[in-house]
């Protein structure tokens, strides 16, 4: 109709979508704005109306009918039954054609299932990961937008042209069908997971080791944002460590209780690698050590009848040398992390055909998002080189990093055991580190028990076929 003026549409008007709607309208596009309650879209208009512009509406009918066709209506919702209200009221109010993109952080199984039932009503599905919280939303986030080719082609140029920007490149490319986008949003989530986790040990490491102040370990961090490490985490660690609390003067660190929240994509993506098969050890600790942070009771018990021994400045002798490994054995563990995270697309790629470039992964999250790091430029040279890649961890420059780091890792994750300062994701790294590189692994064994209990049969080494032993026969 002659109303229809705009390019695209925001329903959902809180944190997220308010800034994503005002990237869109400072980047030129028209953009049609709705809220279930209106108040939110009048305070957007009113607030911000003069950055672009704005199509106001309070009922869902105005709001669609305000799109220019193929219409593109953004869901920006609380993730879960919230998207499939709002789907349902969309569904009778759009028309053949038209595309519907679901920014929220949703299971991509629950976005593969949306796809499904809205193409029966002739409508395009996008379900689209974005990444770089409420500050990446209004000035470039990390986007990953899964979905059709064609839906790709109306949201491609409107989601570059308002995405993170790294070196002329755009944080954004079409990630694959259905749920891969939001696969990839998960597994992004995932790593950050596990990213924070190895941050959070290297402090609890140089803090006990080292007997430093907050500050004092702000100023290590400070200085590894200079090389390799160099991310938006390692920097804003460095941030939160000297931050001093406002109302004791005391560290922020100090004050804060110390029991880890999660909101559950974390668990979505161990809960996944489950079922892939794939081990992202690195992920799966980070977010045990989230629950084990919380059991406060568990944690007192425990206290009482262990008393702690990890007070120690065990590394008061060779202070550089010992900030040194902790920094080396950091970056090969995380290298692992990624590695893990990697092999996870490939996994779901492969199951459910989504065809991933996982070099284009990487050259999206240089900017934009929280993993976002200096380091996703040497993950995406290794894919340009091999886009086969078996593992990561095989590529040169990795092979080199691991390499020239891992006697340090040694040392820490053995010094850490001694002085009792846990390392979950530092050790279980060095474990699947050394897992794969183990010539015969003890899986063998174990296969053995199977077949002795279960009769579940094995492969040999020397022949083709698989095999059962009479067990108990030779006795
Ligand atoms: P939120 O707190 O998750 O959700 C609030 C929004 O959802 C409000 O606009 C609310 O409308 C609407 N809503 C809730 N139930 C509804 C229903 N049944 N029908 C229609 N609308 C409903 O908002 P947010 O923090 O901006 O996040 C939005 C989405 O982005 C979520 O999926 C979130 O997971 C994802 N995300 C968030 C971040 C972040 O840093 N916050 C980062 C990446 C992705 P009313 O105003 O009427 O209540």
């Amino acid at each position: 109709t002659s109303t229809a003026t705009a390019d695209i549409g925001v329903t959902g008007l809180a944190v997220m979508g308010r800034n994503l709607a005002r990237n869109l309208a400072r980047h030129g596009h028209t953009v049609a704005v709705h809220n279930r309650s209106p108040e939110k879209t009048h305070s957007l208009v009113t607030d911000h109306g003069y950055e672009g512009t704005f199509v106001a509406s309070e009922s869902m009918a105005d709001f669609v009918q305000s799109l220019k066709r193929p219409r593109a209506v953004i869901i920006m919702v609380k993730a879960g039954k919230a998207t499939d209200a709002v789907i349902d009221e969309l569904i009778p109010l759009l028309e053949e054609g038209d595309i519907v993109v679901d920014c929220g952080n949703a299971h991509f199984a629950d976005t593969r299932r949306r796809e499904e039932a809205l193409k029966e009503h002739g409508l395009h599905f996008s379900g689209t990961g974005v990444s770089g919280g409420e500050e990446g939303a209004l000035n470039g986030p990390s986007i990953m937008p899964g979905g059709s080719e064609h839906s790709y082609e109306k949201l491609g140029p409107i989601f570059e042209s308002i995405a993170a920007n790294v070196d002329g490149t755009p944080c954004c490319f079409h990630v694959g069908p259905d749920g891969a986008g939001h696969f990839v949003k998960m597994v992004h989530n995932g790593i950050e997971y596990a990213d924070m986790q190895l941050i959070a040990e290297a402090y609890d490491l140089l803090r006990s080791g080292l007997d430093a102040t907050p500050a004092q370990i702000a100023d290590i961090f400070r200085e590894w944002n200079r090389g390799s490490l160099e991310s938006f985490l390692i920097e804003i660690t460095a941030d939160v460590l000297s931050h001093v609390d406002g109302r004791t003067g005391r560290p922020f660190v100090d004050i804060v209780l110390d029991q880890a929240e999660q909101k559950g994509t974390g668990r979505w993506t161990v809960q996944t690698a489950l079922d892939l098969g794939v081990p992202i050890t690195g992920i799966a600790e980070a977010t045990f050590a989230r629950s084990l942070s919380g059991h406060a009771e568990q944690r007192e018990a425990a206290r009482e009848v262990f008393p702690t021994t990890n007070e120690l400045a065990w590394a008061a002798d060779d202070r550089e040398g010992f900030i040194e490994d902790v920094r080396k054995a950091l970056y090969a563990s995380k290298v692992v992390a990624y590695a893990q995270g990697y092999d996870m697309i490939k996994a779901g790629s492969d199951e459910y055909g989504w065809d991933i470039d996982r070099g284009a992964t990487a050259t999206i999250w240089r900017g934009g998002c929280i993993i976002r790091a200096r380091f996703l430029d040497r993950i995406r040279e290794a894919y340009d080189e091999n886009p086969e890649l078996p593992t990561l961890l095989a590529s040169p420059y990795f092979v080199k990093a691991v390499s020239d780091g891992v006697d340090s890792w040694r040392r820490v994750v053995g010094d850490s055991a001694r002085a009792g300062v846990p390392t979950p994701a530092f050790s279980s790294s060095l474990a699947y580190f050394d897992g794969l590189r183990r010539r015969r692994l003890p899986a063998a064994l174990i296969q053995g028990l199977r077949d002795n209990f279960g009769a579940h049969t094995y492969l040999r080494t020397d022949t083709e076929g698989a095999f059962h032993t009479l067990w108990g026969s030779d006795k």
